[in-house]
């Protein structure tokens, strides 16, 4: 299995651990868990990729390619995009050089056939570490982000992000100096059309139909983790922190 992570450098009381593997870590949660936040955080502290299917589905939709046009409608009204473009985005994202250590999944898989074909798709994959390129499997870390139901629909409707750097602040409980204005970049905070009161609804049922059995399929291989998503947001990183790292050493 893959070497101890490495101890670069601190951050507040959080480590840095950018040396070793990590492989795919998993994470999954309701719409406005903290996928998107957590994500980053761990990047910064880990050095792998954030692989966002909603970013990559939002992107493509701006840029109107084939799959953004067939991704649209579904996306407004808060449902789930077709499981076979999805798929394909993120097979496409992962033949990416900045995957070889390993990488996040923010938000996929989101049904059991996504999970299927991931699982898959990982067997026997061979991840790198800095040290001496040293290539291992490392299995996957899998991580429900758990809030409470109310929280939920303050942090989507309040949530508001940066276009420019991808910042996400919120005007509840994270607001930035200058309202609606992002603290590092200056540009006009913008809000998600999908976070709108009418489209929420949607999300959070899509979630608890397709998304919820997700737990159920991961625990069967005793590979779900559950972090309480209610906390501080440097705690939560802590926690995903240990258990990435026990989880690298299963
Ligand atoms: P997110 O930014 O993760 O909340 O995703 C925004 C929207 O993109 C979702 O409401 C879905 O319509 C679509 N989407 C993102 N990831 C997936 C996925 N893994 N499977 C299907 N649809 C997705």
């Amino acid at each position: 299995m893959g070497e101890p992570m490495g101890t670069q450098a601190s951050t507040g009381s959080i480590v840095q651990t950018k040396t070793s593997n990590v492989g795919p870590v998993i994470l999954f949660g309701p719409p406005g868990a903290g996928k998107g936040t957590q994500s980053k955080r761990l990047v910064e502290l880990l050095a792998i990729p954030q692989i966002s299917t909603g970013d990559i589905l939002r992107e493509n939709v701006a840029q109107g390619t084939e799959w953004g046009k067939q991704a649209k409608a579904a996306m407004e009204s808060g449902n789930l995009v077709s499981d076979d473009i999805v798929c394909a985005m993120v097979a496409e994202r992962l033949t990416k050089p900045d995957t070889r250590r390993g990488f996040i999944l923010d938000g996929f898989p989101r049904t059991v056939a996504q999970a299927e074909w991931l699982d898959k798709l990982l067997c026997g994959k061979l991840f790198e570490s800095t040290h001496g390129h040293v290539a291992c499997e490392v299995p996957p870390v899998v991580v429900s982000l758990r809030v409470d139901y109310n929280q939920l629909l303050q942090r989507l409707t309040g949530r508001r992000s940066c276009p420019t750097c991808g910042t996400i602040y919120n005007v509840y409980s994270k607001p930035p100096k200058v309202a609606d204005v992002c603290d590092l970049e200056g540009s006009k905070l913008v809000m998600r059309q999908d976070d709108r009161e009418e489209v929420i609804a949607g999300r959070l049922k899509a979630y608890e139909q397709q998304t919820l059995p997700l737990e159920t399929y991961y625990s069967a291989q005793g590979r779900l983790l559950k972090v309480n998503g209610d906390q501080p947001e440097k705690r939560i990183t802590e926690e995903m922190l240990s258990l990435i790292e026990h989880g690298n050493h299963l």
